[in-house]
């Protein structure tokens, strides 16, 4: 994974170092990590997350025995390779999306305009009806006029329908009402591409909070833009301080961005990544796994 080649051939250095000795004592330990916290600075984590990855690898590590065919780095990698894991979300079931309401379950998806929200919810729709759902997307961003025909065009593209209404009207309402049109076609998903704007703003916050209340959607998801790194890390803490997220979607994971974000997300927010998208065709989303994810990163 491109945005993470610094990092993954930076540990890989660190740990040759310690190979070829027989147990791990805390000089060795100490070192190795001081370089990982380097790099996981480097690669943009947070600050506070970076220090309380050290420092549980570290107690892990030390005075670990060297069991049978580990080398050293080996075991030290594989300690990594746990928090690493555990940092990015864990194998909790709360990584998976929720879909166990009764139909029509309702995602709605929040971000700042450029996220890729657009596009994500297209992405998302298509990755749905290959599971054998009947989504029905929703154009309710009323602030930028191009999404509703982008969200029209990207519908025909993968024949899902999209529900719209002229430009002018309520998108509380839109959301609304999108939900007895659901009901009408059968559809047993329905996605909310909700206003997005280039900042944070009272009045969008507003909008999403009374549809949030009105509609109450099954899952609330963050787009989020990982190339933006800490940026992303800090409007996350806000959308959720405004409307409890139920989870995010990680976009632009295929950029040349540090990784951070991905990285420091889930802890500092505490909501769970649950899918990324990793380039601009309708099929470049995946569900987020922080096991794979894990693995790729350290290469
Ligand atoms: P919105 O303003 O949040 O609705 O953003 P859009 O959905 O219109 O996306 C903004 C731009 O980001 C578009 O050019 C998308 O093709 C691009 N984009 C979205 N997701 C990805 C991704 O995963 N990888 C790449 N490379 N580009 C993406």
């Amino acid at each position: 994974m491109a945005m993470f080649e610094s990092l993954s051939k930076r540990l890989e250095g660190i740990f040759s170092n310690l190979s070829g000795q027989g147990k791990l004592t805390e000089d060795d330990v100490n070192a190795a990590l001081r370089e990982v916290r380097i790099a996981l600075i480097e690669a943009d984590v947070n600050l506070k997350v970076a220090r309380q990855f050290v420092e549980r690898v570290k107690q892990k590590a030390i005075g670990a025995d060297v069991m049978g065919s580990l080398s050293p780095a080996q075991q030290v990698l594989s300690i990594v390779n746990e928090e690493l894991i555990e940092v990015l979300g864990g194998t909790d079931d709360k990584n998976k999306l929720d879909l166990s309401g009764a139909p029509p379950n309702v995602i709605m998806l929040v971000g700042l305009q450029g996220a890729g929200k657009t596009t994500t919810a297209a992405k998302l729709a298509n990755y749905l009806r290959k599971q054998g759902s009947r989504p029905l997307m929703v154009a309710a961003d009323m602030y930028r006029p191009a999404a509703v025909k982008q969200l029209q065009t990207l519908g025909k593209q993968l024949t899902v329908p999209v529900y719209s209404e002229p430009m002018g009207a309520n998108p509380v309402d839109i959301c609304a009402n999108s939900i007895a049109y659901a009901r009408e076609q059968a559809c047993n998903v329905v996605i909310l591409d909700t206003a997005g704007r280039l900042n944070i703003d009272e009045r969008m916050m507003n909008e999403i909070i009374t549809i949030r209340n009105r509609i109450q959607p099954r899952e609330v998801l963050l787009v989020a833009d990982a190339m933006t790194g800490q940026e992303a890390v800090r409007v996350a803490q806000d959308f959720n301080q405004a409307v409890s997220l139920t989870g995010m979607i990680l976009t632009k994971m295929d950029g040349d961005a540090r990784g951070g974000a991905a990285l420091s997300i889930r802890s500092v927010t505490g909501v769970p990544v649950k899918f990324m998208t990793v380039g601009e065709k309708m099929d470049a989303l995946e569900p987020f796994y922080p096991d794979r994810l894990a693995s790729r990163i350290l290469g």
